[in-house]
């Protein structure tokens, strides 16, 4: 005998199956604090107990019942930032970073920084979930360069031999490139500088090419001796900076009237002219779902360099990204609120003992997984994307992204070339997978009556 599950439409052998199946998927959530119960009289309960809304009498449609525990519950209760807190944290984070970059600046060769503070990640997209506790900031170079050597071009740079030092030892010219040619990888560029440029600019340099990690181990060093000299009251500072990681990393315990401890990210950046398209964007599907002034937008908000290699610089899509993540919902549309319970979950599951904490993925890959489910749901049914439709959206989202993770390819939106997936490792991609496959059967067995 073949039992159906009627909630997912998966199949058992034996009725006893899948009565388990339902009994471990299903889940009565609690509408004012988003809490789940194994039982209506456990939520009935709970409910009780903390004086929370009653579950609602009458019987709703799955996409009803969504949205009222996504947008109406999980998302208020467990996903925005309070706004006393954002306000707080930010404030404090724009005032101390200004602290630091004046000392900077002053140290030998820091006029090559700008006093320009970027906001970069979720600090300026305001996708921030839960606490505000990570910042990301670019620090703006003045140098700016007219030509670059491109992907596929040959420079010189022997990585097999070159074994990066931890990042406060100075690492000498010729240990780090003995004369061997490597191709410059799709995606990154070598910047060229002029014959004249000043000597903070050729100090950085090797062959008139400036090079991001003595970039990145210059301004780590400056924050570092800037952090031993500016007065920092109680406060409690962490310097990170790891030689493959693209960013140095602060951490700051004891901030008064903020009762959590904070994250920095800032890396080094470098205006540029290069066109947001320079690798084919927009596609024909683009022109579907943006209109030629966003599109028009989002080209203006231009390319920056950041250090992600040690040898080339990383053509960033930041500010595109940004601009877009900005107006992707109409009036009434949930992209940014799955985005955001997506964030959410996903901290949830880096949490989950075995997850090992899902190492070397970052929220950054959904960004790219939202405007690519954005293109391919074009021709889905009218007001796909309507907060009604929640449900549908978020559970449709999760099942693409166990897919891309699954298949290990998901394109960066702005070069097609470059899979964002490539280096990341299998087992951590299918975890990622399992999550998500995962929580989308959960909501698909959601009751409340
Ligand atoms: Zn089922
Ligand atoms: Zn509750």
């Amino acid at each position: 005998m073949v039992c159906q599950c009627r909630f997912c439409d998966e199949r058992f052998n034996s009725r006893q199956l899948r009565d388990k199946h339902i009994k471990d998927y299903l889940f009565y959530p609690c509408l004012t604090c988003a809490q789940k119960c194994n039982s209506l009289t456990d939520l009935e309960q709970h409910c009780k107990d903390s004086i929370h809304r009653p579950p609602p009498l009458a019987p709703e449609t799955l996409d009803e019942q969504l949205q009222l525990y996504l947008q109406g519950a999980y998302y208020l209760e467990k996903v925005i930032v309070t706004r006393t807190d954002r306000r707080r944290a930010r404030i404090f984070v724009q005032d101390f970073l200004k602290k630091i970059m004046r000392n900077v600046i002053r140290q030998p060769n820091g006029r090559m920084y700008s006093q320009i503070i970027e906001p970069a990640g979720s600090t300026s997209t305001q996708t921030k979930i839960i606490v505000a506790d990570e910042f990301d900031f670019n620090i703006v170079l003045k140098e700016t360069f007219q030509q670059f050597i491109h992907s596929g071009r040959t420079v010189v740079f022997d990585m097999e031999h070159y074994d990066f030092e931890p990042l406060h030892q100075r690492i000498g010219l010729r240990d780090l490139f003995p004369n061997e040619k490597v191709v410059v990888p799709n995606g990154y560029v070598a910047p060229l500088h002029r014959n004249n440029a000043p000597p903070n600019i050729t100090r950085l340099s090797y062959y008139q090419q400036f090079i991001p990690r003595w970039v990145q181990e210059d301004l780590y060093v400056k924050i570092k001796n800037a952090l031993d000299e500016i007065d920092i009251g109680d406060l409690e500072v962490r310097l990170k900076c790891y030689p493959n990681g693209p960013a140095i990393t602060m951490f700051i315990k004891h901030i008064p009237g903020i009762d959590h401890e904070i994250s920095i990210d800032l890396s080094a950046s470098i205006k540029t002219n290069i066109p947001v398209n320079i690798y084919g964007w927009p596609r024909e599907e683009t022109e579907d779902v943006l209109s030629d002034l966003q599109i028009a937008k989002i080209e203006e908000a231009g390319i920056i360099l950041v250090p992600k290699h040690q040898r080339f610089w990383y053509i960033s899509f930041s500010k595109a990204i940004t601009s877009l993540m900005q107006f992707i919902d109409g009036a009434n549309e949930c992209r940014r609120t799955c985005h955001k319970v997506l964030k959410r979950d996903f901290k949830t599951w880096q949490s989950e003992p075995y997850a090992g904490g899902l190492k070397g993925i970052s929220t950054y890959l959904f960004k790219h997984h939202l405007f690519w489910i954005n293109e391919e749901k074009f021709d889905e049914k009218e007001n796909y994307w309507a907060n009604q439709n929640i449900g549908q959206c978020y559970m449709d989202m999760l099942e693409s992204l166990a897919e891309k993770c699954r298949a290990k390819h998901l394109p960066n939106y702005f070069n097609i070339q470059e899979n964002i997936l490539e280096n990341k490792q299998t087992r951590v991609l299918n975890k990622l997978a399992k999550f998500c496959e995962e929580r989308r059967l959960e909501l698909l067995h959601i009751h409340m009556r």
